[in-house]
């Protein structure tokens, strides 16, 4: 079959010949329907700091994905040949350290598919069937592919009640724009989004936000108008950018609270006394995404129409082609990238 691999530890990728891998004991095979590019990936490629301390090449990248039940390894008899599903990339371990139940993701040794062993930048990939999720048959499977920056999306809205809530989005990243329409189908009574890319902005009032803010231009300035003086209810943080950060937590109202995303590359000063102490809000940290809960959230958010990810997507190419998909995804300038093996 052809994978798309990091094959050497050097700036970008490769596309192979490999045998179509067996399921070991517990696992399925999947043909790959659909994948999509993620933060990640653009990371790996540009053999970063981070991917060279994580990744062990060769390996197939690959974690966003949807395909087709096609064999079964030993031990796994409940799902029928041509069941749609895609995947927690994180595979859970039953054994896994530092686990509190419900909060399998955030679990410090995680495997993750596409990353730590071989994922779905291919024709076929091999999933652990406690990581796989039976998708509806209709769901679309380029859709079906955005579901793991979905979940996160998801996660970081539903962190706090956001009901009646006007909430801000600082960063108009994929995660950033998804956050709108679930911001809004949570019962959000205004969106506001802040970035420095106008097609992201752009974007963002595709998605629903009812305001979409260059953050050069004093947002601070904006959103206090727009709330009455009173500064938003709810910071959504997922730019990872300090003068973001800082501008989130200025147009924060006092109680307000904060949940925060966006990874900065090292670390940053946050006025700590004025934007959280005296502030008296109330910050969380996200990372991953809850599973199982995210996921039947989505699967509601998509089977009723409340979402729609279709506007995210703005390039679709032969995974042959996937120099011309990591071209976009550097460029700054797209949506969500597909790749069709
Ligand atoms: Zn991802």
């Amino acid at each position: 079959m052809r994978a798309l691999a990091k094959t050497a530890p050097e700036v970008g990728l490769s596309l192979v010949e490999r045998p179509v891998p067996r399921p070991g004991p517990g696992e399925v095979l999947v043909r790959v329907t659909a994948s999509s590019i993620c933060g990640t990936d653009v990371h790996i490629y540009n053999w970063d700091e981070w991917s060279q301390g994580r990744i062990k090449p060769p390996v197939v990248l690959g974690h966003e994905f949807a395909g087709e039940v096609v064999a079964l390894g030993d031990g796994v008899g409940d799902l029928a040949l041509g069941t749609p599903v895609s995947a927690e990339c994180h595979v859970l371990l039953p054994d896994a350290r530092n686990v509190v139940h419900g909060q399998e993701h955030l679990a410090k040794d995680m495997v993750v598919i596409g990353i730590d062993r071989d994922g779905a930048f291919a024709e076929y990939v091999c999933v652990p069937r406690p990581s796989l999720w039976i998708n509806p048959p209709d769901l679309a499977p380029e859709i079906a592919s955005l579901q793991d920056p979905f979940g996160n999306a998801v996660h970081t809205v539903h962190a706090q009640n956001v009901v009646g809530k006007r909430v801000l989005i600082t960063g108009a990243g994929l995660i950033g724009l998804m956050a709108v329409p679930v911001a809004r189908a949570a019962g959000a009574a205004a969106v506001y989004v802040t970035d420095l890319n106008p097609g992201r902005l752009e974007m963002a009032l595709k998605m629903g936000a009812d305001l979409a803010l260059d953050a050069r231009e004093d947002p601070v300035a904006r959103l206090m108008a727009a709330t009455d003086g009173a500064g938003v209810d709810v910071l959504l943080e997922m730019s990872g950018a300090a003068p973001a950060i800082d501008q989130g937590f200025k147009a924060l109202r006092p109680g307000g609270e904060a949940a925060i995303l966006g990874l900065p590359s090292r670390p940053i000063q946050v006025d700590w006394a004025a934007h959280i102490v005296t502030k008296g809000a109330t910050v969380r940290g996200i990372y991953g995404r809850k599973i199982w809960d995210t996921w039947h959230i989505m699967r509601a958010l998509l089977a009723t129409g409340a979402v729609d990810l279709a506007p995210l997507i703005t390039h679709r190419f032969a995974l042959s082609e996937f120099q011309a998909g990591f071209d976009a995804m550097l460029s700054g300038e797209s949506g969500k990238v597909i790749l069709i093996p």
